[in-house]
């Protein structure tokens, strides 16, 4: 007869669509206010159910991670290429003009690989591996002010929807699981990183112009007072945008979440996406189905101006 386990002991832990967790109970969020904790597997269920809408928005891009493997309380480190630690179930890419491979995931099965490394954060780029030098996404990003009101974000969000809209573009929004909002725009193949770094700063620069006492483009924190920054320099060759459904790494288990423009009013609150609530959206149609077919060529600039 066997003893009686003794902790340590390793017994065969769940896998979730085959692959196995260790510590599958480890603590990655701790319970915060109403929200209860959230362990590894807990992380591992939520991507493998929201998979079908996670995985279009990152599947074929390199990914900046975000792990914290001791959980949101312990040491993180932000992760751009394959490397130790990272479980070889995570896929890799090599594409041209890159020295290092990079991390890329297409399957529900390397999501879960992610949750047992210790992922918490995924962010895409905004090209694809195969393309890396034609964005295909333009993303701007809203940053409130401490003490301004979410309403505020809302309110800028709305306005640079109806720009983006004037320009023939079609954006989409997102929350971000923090204090901002993203739109992201889909571009027609063909588009230069330069091209749209100078589209989107003059996008961004314009709204600041014409309400100063609103917005600002300076990342300067000191200038930042009572506005919103608009932020586009996510606009460039390697940096990262959070995927919509990826969890934050900050108290609660926030999720970064697609929203239909009419759920982009006064009364949002990001805080209401989470691992434990995010789930039940997917009964409801994806707002963000028609990201592909809304891809269009950026205008000239002179007509941003
Ligand atoms: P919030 O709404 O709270 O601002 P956010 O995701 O927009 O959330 P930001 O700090 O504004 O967070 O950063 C915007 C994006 O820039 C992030 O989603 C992330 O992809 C990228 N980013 C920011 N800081 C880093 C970093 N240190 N390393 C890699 N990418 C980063
Ligand atoms: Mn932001």
């Amino acid at each position: 007869m066997n003893p009686p386990r003794q902790g340590g002991h390793r017994s065969p832990g769940p896998t979730v669509l085959g692959v196995a967790l260790s510590h599958p109970e480890r603590i990655y969020w701790p319970p915060s206010g109403d929200a209860g904790p959230v362990t590894k597997q807990d992380l591992a269920r939520y991507l493998e159910r929201v998979a079908p809408r996670l995985l279009p928005a990152i599947a074929g891009r390199p990914l900046t991670l975000l792990r914290a493997p001791e959980g949101i309380g312990g040491e993180r480190f932000v992760q751009r290429h394959a490397a130790r630690g990272l479980s070889p179930l995570v896929g890799m890419v090599r594409p041209r003009g890159e020295e290092k491979p990079l991390i890329q995931v297409d399957s529900a099965g390397a999501l879960v690989a992610l949750a047992q490394s210790g992922v918490l954060e995924i962010h895409p780029w905004g090209a694809r591996s195969a393309r890396l030098a034609q964005p295909d996404r333009m993303v701007l990003d809203l940053d409130p002010a401490e003490n301004l009101s979410f309403g505020a974000v809302v309110a800028a969000a709305l306005a640079l929807r109806v720009r983006v809209l004037a320009l023939g573009l079609v954006p989409f929004c997102k929350t971000t699981g923090g204090k901002g909002l993203h739109l992201v725009v889909p571009l027609a193949a063909g588009t230069r990183w330069d091209r749209l770094h100078a589209v989107a700063a003059a996008i961004c620069e314009r709204l600041a112009r014409e309400a100063p006492e609103r917005f600002t483009t300076q990342s300067a924190l000191a200038g930042r007072e009572g506005r919103i920054f608009l932020d586009f320099q996510r606009n460039a060759r390697g940096a990262s945008a959070v995927a919509p459904w990826s969890p934050r790494a900050r108290p609660g288990a926030p999720v970064a979440m697609p929203l239909d423009w009419a759920e982009v009013t006064e009364g949002l609150d990001p805080r209401r996406f989470t691992i434990a609530s995010a789930p039940a959206r997917l009964e409801a149609p994806d707002p963000w189905a028609e990201m592909e077919e809304a891809a269009r060529s950026l205008p000239p600039l002179s007509q941003v101006r």
